[in-house]
């Protein structure tokens, strides 16, 4: 079988180096707020092109802890898209603000900055971006939208460490960028983390010291904040796995490169082509209108597909009140999309073979 991601192989090259931080985390006896997550908050920072970085738990208390330091008035208007992760909208819903849900670009599945303005009220207050699949929004159009109306742009970024957008690095664009270190993800922990990066210095402070009860003088609480650090341990590993995100990065485009031009198969939408340099193709999603079909066929063949994701946010149970809402473009994508297997350690003819197999799958019909 080929799996759709073997965490094991993945972190298989890195295997000492781990085994040496960690090994430093344990015998210094300071596993939280310390030095190793002060040295890789620099290093992400400066990989970002960020002034800051905060070390913060998971990717959801990311968005969280920024829409929570920007501080709207309960009822405010957030722009999300509506084909990302739920984890993308929970935090707007967390803190009593109302998530407004915009349909996607059909083509790159990613928010459509022509749809964003009809849906900006007055009670607008932000632009959530996500740069889903490894693949920067358009920031330019929402940059420009957000000065007009007055908006704070946030990127959640948990599925882009390391993408570009027009030369800049994701991370460096947005008021404020969210990202995740899920073991699953381009730079992931062996465990759960997160992190903001942001070039404003009074937000920073602000999300630093709501990451830790609202205080930065131990006892002295500002505010009301949560806890959501990033530990020692695995800010340690970050550090590890960093230098090797580019490299792991361009070993993902050349792997879509290869998908890109062999796949050959009738009713298959690919995803658009890589603008050079810039995706960092967390998933390669296809789509086709025999979805069950074609994911039970590469089955059949041994390869393991994934689904990212198979029900919309505005029809999931948590999500009632929102089941009316029309948005067909959504809808249609999450009928339509199977993610193929692309991660840094697939071998070429692990790629040959996904490609030979389904370039069969009309035969099979
Ligand atoms: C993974 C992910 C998150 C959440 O990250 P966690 O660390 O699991 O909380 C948020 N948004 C998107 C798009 C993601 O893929």
């Amino acid at each position: 079988m080929i799996p759709f991601l073997d965490l094991n192989e993945v972190n298989a090259p890195y295997l000492t180096a781990i085994e040496e931080a960690s090994l430093r985390v344990l015998r210094s006896g300071w596993y939280i707020l310390g030095n190793e997550l002060k040295q890789f908050e620099k290093a992400f920072a400066a990989y970002c092109g960020a002034d800051h970085c905060i070390g913060v738990a998971n990717g959801l208390d990311a968005i969280t802890l920024i829409l929570k330091a920007f501080d709207f008035p309960e009822g405010s208007e957030v722009i999300v898209p509506a084909n990302t992760y739920i984890a993308s909208v929970l935090p707007v819903s967390f803190l009593n603000l109302v998530p407004v849900l915009v349909e996607p670009d059909p083509v790159t599945m990613l928010l459509d900055p022509g749809r964003i303005e009809e849906k900006i009220t007055e009670k607008t207050r932000a632009i959530i971006s996500v740069d889903l699949y490894g693949r920067s929004c358009e920031m330019d159009p929402i940059t420009k939208l957000a000065e007009k109306h007055n908006l704070k742009v946030i990127t959640d970024a948990a599925q882009a460490h390391g993408a570009m957008y027009q030369n800049r690095k994701v991370g460096s664009i947005a008021d404020a960028t969210a990202f995740s270190f899920y073991p699953t993800k381009n730079l992931g922990a062996l465990g759960d983390a997160g992190a903001v990066t942001t070039c404003d210095e009074q937000l920073a402070e602000k999300i630093r010291c709501l990451r830790n009860y609202g205080s930065v003088v131990r006892y002295q609480n500002d505010y009301q904040g949560i806890n959501s650090r990033l530990d020692e341990l695995q800010a340690a590993i970050l550090h590890v796995k960093l230098p090797f995100l580019d490299p792991e990065n361009k070993r993902r485009r050349q792997i879509a490169a290869r998908y890109l031009s062999g796949i050959e198969v009738r009713n298959l939408t690919l995803p658009p082509a890589d603008r050079p340099m810039e995706d960092v193709w967390h998933l390669f999603v296809v789509r086709h209108p025999k979805k069950a079909e074609l994911i039970s066929y590469l089955d059949s063949k041994n390869i393991q597909t994934n689904v990212h994701y198979p029900l919309p946010i505005h029809k999931q149970q948590a999500y009632q009140h929102l089941h009316g809402l029309d948005l067909p473009v959504t809808e249609q994508i999450h009928r339509e999309v199977v993610s193929l297997p692309l991660n840094p350690v697939l071998t070429d003819e692990d790629v040959d073979y996904i490609i030979h197999t389904l370039n069969q799958f009309d035969d099979h019909l």
